[in-house]
């Protein structure tokens, strides 16, 4: 029995001892941090050097925007897209305007995620033996090895091709894909893609390719009718078909929500941050799109004076650029598993719409998928 009591006393003797050595480290903490928050008041000139700390402390501890940029080429069966492999001159074109667009793009610090169909890499691997333009290399080497652009598979999977024989096509030109799936089906329900892609594994073109997805994005409609519901920003596993933006840490795959894609619902979504609307906890995630086939001279300065009007939000550390698989990657190691699902505001109902948007020129192919 008294050695009893000797085990309790020590024991009871020892917590006490942690608890103070616990109290005193807080007390240091804190004071280390009035110290340096002193300090910052001590360097700052005037007014506007107190404005520019208080902003610096306060970005800090708010939420941050990922912004991610993508675009998409289209199979022949889309309007405005050729088939490369018929039109050699529409190739070189296309590429020339990809190359101008994705360097303004990298000029400007922007984390580029490049997704493409098919058609046009089948161009690249007929045409493109690399030229003056792209060190010598073929463009999606020119894109992945030079720019650090991400090449993620896209597809509507027409002509035979499924997003696995994409994601071969991508690899025999000499880049390694990323697991992104580049665009699909979230909706309706009943035309809902979310189970087909938690278990496609291999090739139909090349049945011995095999290509895991491992995240999702963009999941729209399909010819984007009637998609506002699925216009979300933030990182969430996708439950099922029918409840797309309900999370289960236990669903096969994750969702980076794109915003819809368009500048104007991403400005709206930082004016929120700006204005303290946006829970201080949450993560948030946006796209900006364009079609390949818009990537004129008058689109890529369009794109860089919006980049002009960015840059303070980003040198604030209120937007990251990021490309969608450093984005989940981002929330999987600071969010501790806790999704955001923030539906993007309903002024963007009214949004003209994003350049990708048409109705298809003549009806798709019935593809077994
Ligand atoms: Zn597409």
């Amino acid at each position: 029995m008294k050695k009893f009591f000797g085990i309790f006393a020590v024991l009871l003797l020892s917590l006490i001892v942690m608890w103070l050595v616990i109290v005193t480290l807080q007390k240091q903490s804190e004071v280390s941090i009035e110290a340096n928050v002193s300090n910052l008041d001590e360097t700052s000139q005037g007014e506007q050097g107190r404005q520019q700390t208080s902003d610096l402390i306060d970005s800090s501890q708010g939420p941050v925007i990922y912004l991610s940029f993508a675009s998409h080429n289209e199979d022949e069966f889309h309007p405005d897209y050729p088939n490369f492999i018929q039109d050699e001159d529409a190739f070189w074109e296309s590429r020339s305007n990809l190359i101008a667009y994705a360097q303004m793009l990298v000029s400007h610090g922007v984390q580029y995620d490049f997704q493409t169909d098919w058609n046009f890499l089948l161009a690249v691997q007929a045409y493109d033996q690399g030229d003056e333009s792209t060190n010598g290399k073929n463009v999606i080497r020119y894109l992945h090895e030079d720019l650090g652009v991400d090449i993620d598979p896209h597809s509507h999977e027409n002509g035979g091709y499924n997003f696995v024989d994409v994601a071969y096509l991508i690899s025999e030109l000499g880049v390694e894909p990323t697991g992104v799936v580049g665009g699909f089906i979230a909706g309706p329900p009943e035309s809902s893609q979310l189970d087909y892609f938690w278990s496609l594994r291999t090739g139909l073109m090349y049945p011995s390719a095999t290509w895991t997805p491992e995240i999702l994005w963009g999941g729209g409609t399909g010819q984007h009718q009637n998609e506002s519901d699925y216009w979300i920003s933030g990182v969430w596993y996708p439950k099922s078909a029918t409840e797309f933006d309900v999370h289960d840490p236990t669903a096969p795959l994750p969702n980076v929500g794109n915003n819809s894609g368009t500048w104007d619902a991403f400005f709206d979504l930082l004016e929120a941050l700006q204005d303290g609307e946006l829970d201080p906890e949450g993560f948030y995630t946006a796209t900006i799109m364009i079609n390949q086939s818009e990537m004129d001279e008058a689109n890529r300065q369009l794109y860089e004076s919006y980049l002009l009007e960015v840059a303070s939000a980003v040198a604030q550390g209120d937007v990251i650029y990021s490309t969608i698989t450093n984005t989940f990657i981002a929330w999987e190691t600071t969010q501790d598993g806790e999704p955001t699902i923030h539906h993007t505001s309903s002024s963007a109902d009214t949004l003209e719409e994003p350049p990708f948007k048409k109705p298809l020129k003549r009806p798709l192919p019935k593809v077994e998928l």
